[in-house]
């Protein structure tokens, strides 16, 4: 057993050779723990490493989970839930995770392909995640017309269902080959060759031909760094990603009562009346509140006027206040609850020359609250609910004691 990776020879990437392997044998070279993780080497294998924006792959090794697959210079290292027992390994690939990642890696060399061909935008990185892909391409921005374009051409390509092949090329010979970036990498380079479309320099799993990655389709673009990344999924995940948005339209579809296509227009319109119906209320509860002014006025005994509104925002409280202290020379404590909390507004009219804030310090003593003003308008917040009643009370007194009003 070797403790670091510098003894084990490179293993052979049965990959490379057949991207639709999903079982293979193999001999175990090497095992070992690494920050709590055990860790197998094989001779070969047919696992592929995060590499290249491509996830690794997942499966089992004589029934041992495999979680997690690394490369570290040419050793490919199996991340295992467990311990190997034999020296002779069966190991199966979790192929639906394979085949999904052939499927969006072909769909992004595709994809690139094309908005070279279509914007000569170079594509300048790629990523693969677990819902969807990207692509950061080399542009300032692209019209919705010639992004359709773009997905046009790609699954063009698809549907033509072209042959997709790999090999090794010397670099010396690679001038040969009209390569649609420079490669990374020296030496022995992989091409990946989509036939009469695309070639490129490329580590990854792909599919054979063209139309096993069935449907190419961009769902969003947002500019990154100066230039425009694209999120795309192709085959299955586009076929979920359909469903997914249909079952989402259909749902609002349903809620207005609407065809699936009209369910924009039925969005704006409700919109429309939500936005007039506010202005509506708005008017309405600010003549209410005019009105209460003048009753509060007529009916009170008192220079203090105070209440507490269960139902009135802190705006509609402020605005009721300011209502008062307009029409008369009073003094206003108003209340208004919310769930958690309640809120006080403290109004005093011009005339009475007075500063309200000098209550502040002495209810804060009582009571946990927030806020502030003028001297003349002070709003406070607490989330003590249940001191709503004792606060009002208190501001009532302080305030006769202060100015002498009765
Ligand atoms: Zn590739």
């Amino acid at each position: 057993m070797t403790e670091d990776n510098s003894g084990y020879p490179p293993t052979e990437k049965l990959y490379f050779e057949n991207a639709y392997l999903k079982e293979f044998t193999a001999r175990v070279i090497g095992q070992e723990v690494r920050g709590g993780q055990r860790l197998a080497v094989l001779d070969r294998t047919a696992f592929y490493p995060e590499s290249g924006g491509q996830p690794h792959d997942t499966g089992f090794l004589n029934g041992i989970r495999v979680i997690r697959v690394e490369e570290e210079n040419g050793v490919i290292f199996h991340y295992l839930e467990g311990e190997l027992a034999a020296n002779e390994v069966r190991g199966q690939i979790d192929w639906e995770r394979r085949f999904d990642h052939m499927q969006q890696h072909t769909g992004q060399h595709i994809l690139s392909q094309a908005f070279y061909q279509v914007v000569k935008g170079e594509t300048l990185s790629f990523h693969l995640g677990q819902v969807e892909s990207t692509v950061e391409i080399d542009i300032q921005s692209i019209k919705d017309v010639t992004l359709f374009q773009v997905e046009r051409l790609a699954n063009d390509l698809v549907f033509s269902d072209v042959e997709i092949k790999a090999y090794f090329l010397s670099e010396d010979k690679i001038a040969s080959v009209p390569l649609r970036k420079p490669p990374k990498v020296s030496g022995l380079i992989r091409i990946v060759e989509i036939s009469g479309f695309d070639y490129s320099a490329c580590g990854g799993t792909h599919c054979g031909r063209s139309g096993q990655v069935g449907l190419v389709k961009v769902i969003k673009q947002e500019r990154i760094r100066g230039h425009v990344r694209f999120s795309f999924v192709c085959g299955f995940r586009a076929l979920t990603e359909f469903k997914h948005r249909l079952d989402w339209l259909q749902a609002a579809a349903h809620l207005f009562s609407s065809e699936e296509k009209e369910v924009p227009t039925a969005a704006a319109r409700t919109l429309d009346e939500l936005r007039s119906l506010k202005k509506k209320q708005q008017r309405l509860e600010e003549n209410l509140a005019i009105f209460e002014a003048t009753e509060m006025l007529a009916r009170s005994q008192s220079k203090i006027i105070s209440g507490l509104f269960p139902d009135k925002s802190p705006g509609e409280l402020k605005f009721l206040a300011l209502q008062l202290v307009h029409r008369a020379e009073v003094m206003v404590v108003l209340a208004g609850l919310a769930e958690n909390s309640f809120h006080l507004v403290i109004a005093a009219a011009e005339n009475l020359k007075t500063d309200v804030r000098q209550v502040i310090p002495v209810l804060q003593a009582e009571i946990n609250l927030k806020g502030g003003g003028s001297p003349t308008l002070v709003q406070l917040v607490s989330q003590e609910k249940d001191k709503a009643e004792a606060a009002l009370k208190l501001v009532v007194d302080l305030l006769k004691e202060q100015s002498g009003l009765k």
